[in-house]
């Protein structure tokens, strides 16, 4: 594509790099910001810079938060006794949407993946670890990809955690997800939740 200006293809070039988005939106996407008289440029480069430079995490579940600790887990109405595990904030917030689930969560940043060089170092495990040693928690669900690298990651938890009074239980597999959790209905995954198996370990 031939633009007439240096300074539109610059912004066309970055909109593109996103996810899901290809040349012809980015194009449509920065014309529009051109042409709009509301102050859409600036404002969503400034909640752009605040995404980058403010956003904070929970320190105990490690979801998005603007406080130190998350909604959920200083809510007085949740349960505090189940943890749901999950890989990333999507997937917290997809189960959240399925408003299925009144526990607490934990979001590990993946899954143990060698080949990429995701150890168990690189996620928030030891972190739930030391949740769990607080002794109040009575159930761990797995809500992971069924993939090697997501069982990969719920025995190496189950090892290091090694506390049999503690239920573990799994997503139900039975159901499609698609790939990704993420990507799983909200009724399928509500389901899933409630349907969970207990964890069989390595046998
Ligand atoms: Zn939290």
């Amino acid at each position: 594509m031939e633009f007439p200006s240096k300074i539109l293809e610059n912004a066309v070039k970055s909109i593109s790099t996103l996810p899901g988005i290809g040349k012809k939106t980015a194009l449509r996407l920065a014309l529009h910001l051109i042409y709009d008289q509301n102050g859409k440029a600036e404002l969503l480069s400034q909640s752009l810079i605040d995404l980058k430079s403010k956003i904070n995490f929970c320190s105990s579940c490690h979801t998005i938060s603007d406080e130190y600790l998350c909604h959920i887990c200083t809510s007085q109405s949740r349960n505090k006794k189940v943890i749901c595990v999950v890989e990333s904030v999507r997937d917290l917030l997809a189960i959240e949407d399925t408003g299925q689930f009144s526990g607490m969560y934990h979001v590990l940043g993946g899954v143990i993946s060698p080949l990429d060089g995701i150890g168990p170092e690189e996620l928030n495990i030891d972190s739930l670890i030391s949740r769990i040693q607080l002794g109040y928690v009575e159930e761990l669900i797995m809500a992971l990809s069924p993939t090697i690298e997501g069982d990969t990651t719920i025995f190496y938890i189950t090892r290091k955690l090694n506390q049999p009074d503690l239920r573990i239980s799994t997503i139900a597999r039975g159901v499609s997800f698609g790939g990704d959790l993420e990507y799983a209905d909200e009724i399928t995954l509500g389901r899933s939740i409630l349907s969970r198996v207990p964890y069989a370990g390595n046998d």
